[in-house]
């Protein structure tokens, strides 16, 4: 092979050909995009340009002071705009079936010529770097529909970072004309508490054989929940689902009675099979129409703005607590007074705070 490959006249000769300049031009600098204004993203927002909603979501995800300060502006500009949407949350163990579910439950909410946005909560997007969503094919049908917006979860932030970003995000797709909003978490522990303080409707997504689980999931997650749908609920698993959804009734009875006066009930469904979808929709919707009665809708939502301006101070403060110079200065050699036992915990934390103070 070698040897016709050398030959000038084998087919095989391999010409060494002319050596060519290269046509990359050294000189050439990629121009940075100028910023936007603030008055191009709220226009772009409002006018529902998905890029410029992502790059303003992104500019919520930047940890860049002057990103985060436009990103302030821009919420505010949005907030008047906001808050006309049905917002759902909906969590369930990895595996349950949840992106499966919001692509074919996704079909339902579009025939009724609605605009859905997707966001996620992931506290182990961190850890993994991926994100439950980060994968758009995932949801393969949503991902290509031109009223859908897609956006995965902001990783490498703490769950605390993370829910107040999509809580953001939240007002940003309201603003571009998104009316329905479903707001994804893994139930892994304590995202479902900060997907349930930014919804107005919890659904909890479970598997046909969790009846015996039932104990094994947090009671508080299943007390949030306003429904719970036994997912893959088909094939030979339709006689366990059927079971998992009357113990799950029959546990959700339990519960005291819910302050929007909504009694919650689980149903079944296949997201696969694409079963049991609508009777899950029309309780969402009779949930939207019996609360917006009773103002339950309203009020909650009004607790939630106030969940999340307390919970604002907070992250400020401890914010501004830790980047104290003097904290700065004092914090490492007081927290190993505490570890050798030198000092007590609450005596060294008063000292800190006065130092903080003073
Ligand atoms: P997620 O991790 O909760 O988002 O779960 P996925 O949506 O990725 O689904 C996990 C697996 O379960 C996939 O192989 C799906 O095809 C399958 N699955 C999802 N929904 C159903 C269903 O209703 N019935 C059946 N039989 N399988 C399903």
């Amino acid at each position: 092979m070698k040897d016709s490959a050398d030959n000038k006249n084998s087919a095989l000769h391999i010409s060494k050909g002319k050596s060519m300049e290269s046509n990359i031009n050294k000189n050439f600098k990629r121009k940075k995009r100028p910023q936007r204004s603030l008055d191009e993203f709220l226009k772009g927002i409002l006018d529902g340009n998905r890029i410029i909603l992502s790059q303003a979501i992104t500019l919520i995800e930047s940890t860049q002071s002057k990103h985060q300060e436009l990103a302030q502006q821009i919420i505010e500009a949005c907030l008047p705009y906001s808050g006309q949407s049905l917002r759902i949350g909906l969590t369930g163990t990895p595996g349950v079936g949840k992106s499966t579910f919001i692509d074919s439950f996704g079909q339902i909410v579009l025939a009724e010529d609605r605009q859905l946005a997707v966001l996620a909560i992931d506290p182990s997007s961190q850890l993994t770097k991926g994100s439950i969503l980060g994968d758009k094919t995932r949801m393969e049908t949503l991902s290509v529909h031109p009223n859908v917006f897609i956006r995965p979860s902001a990783a490498g932030a703490s769950l605390g970072g993370v829910a107040r970003k999509t809580r953001e995000s939240i007002i940003l797709c309201e603003a571009a004309g998104f009316d329905t909003i479903f707001v994804e978490t893994v139930g892994v522990g304590q995202s479902e508490t900060a997907v349930h303080s930014m919804v107005d409707f919890f659904l909890l997504l479970l598997l046909p054989n969790s009846g015996d689980e039932l104990q094994g999931i947090k009671r508080g997650v299943m007390e949030m929940a306003d429904l719970i749908a036994i997912n893959k609920a088909d094939g030979q698993a339709l006689p366990a689902a059927k079971l998992a959804k009357k113990q799950c009734r029959n546990g959700l009875h339990l519960f005291p009675p819910k302050q929007s006066g909504w009694v919650a009930t689980a149903e079944l469904c296949s997201a696969l099979e694409q079963t049991g979808l609508n009777t899950i929709w029309q309780h969402i919707l009779s949930y939207q129409n019996q609360t917006t009665i009773n103002g339950y809708f309203s009020k909650h939502r009004q607790e939630q703005a106030k969940y999340w301006f307390e919970e604002s101070i907070q992250q400020q403060l401890k914010h501004l607590f830790y980047q104290h110079p003097s904290i700065k200065e004092i914090f490492i050699r007081i927290e190993k007074q505490v570890v050798e036992g030198q000092i007590s915990p609450f005596k060294a934390a008063e000292l800190l705070m006065q130092s903080f103070v003073n």
